[in-house]
């Protein structure tokens, strides 16, 4: 009997996640600089985007002695795995001049973390999601409130919930 079925199979490619990404930025031109990432990031061809939250304004963590920062969120669909995902936003880093500083948290042209892949939690040299930190962060969980206010995070909880016990920290949308 002859088949209607392609004798070829299509390599099996598995269902997009939802990722969550978190963009920050306090030189050369903040608003820019993620503006561009955006882009680059949504130029993947395994990238799709859900949704990008309003840009924000928040005052520095860590050394006060530097600029205030822009931050927003980006939601994507995504068929890359989590530390692909990872690589393909540490290269858009440096191809935005990310200088790599032995001191934490210190001024820089971009910052893309992962805050979420999924429902997944992944505990791995180079990648911890959910991302560490995030419940505690208001330029994190405001713009992710933003585009996402029924998200339930990973051993997090309900993102509302978070949200109640975070102070806006002087962050003001922009
Ligand atoms: P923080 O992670 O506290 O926001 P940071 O963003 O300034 O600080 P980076 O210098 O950008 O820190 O990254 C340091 C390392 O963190 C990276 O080399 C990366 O491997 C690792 N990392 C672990 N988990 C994540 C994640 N979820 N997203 C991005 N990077 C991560
Ligand atoms: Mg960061
Ligand atoms: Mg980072």
């Amino acid at each position: 009997m002859i088949s209607s079925q392609p004798t070829t199979a299509a390599p099996h490619v598995g269902a997009p996640v939802i990722a969550y990404i978190g963009l920050g930025s306090n030189l050369q031109e903040p608003q820019q600089q993620i503006a561009l990432a955006r882009t680059r990031i949504l130029d993947h061809p395994e990238i799709s985007e859900v949704a990008f939250s309003s840009l924000y304004h928040s005052p520095p963590m860590g050394p006060q002695d530097q600029p205030d920062y822009c931050n927003a969120v980006l939601a994507i669909y995504t068929l890359l795995p989590a530390i692909a995902l990872l690589d393909f936003l540490q290269s858009i880093e440096n191809q935005q001049g990310r200088v790599r500083q032995a001191q934490r948290w210190v001024a820089r042209t971009l910052d893309l973390d992962i805050l979420l892949y999924a429902d997944q939690k992944i505990q791995l040299p180079r990648l911890t999601i959910p991302h560490p930190g995030m419940a505690e962060r208001a330029f994190v969980l405001y713009p992710l409130y933003e585009i996402a206010p029924d998200l339930s995070i990973p051993e997090l909880g309900e993102l509302s919930q978070l949200l109640n016990h975070c102070p806006l920290n002087g962050l003001q949308r922009i």
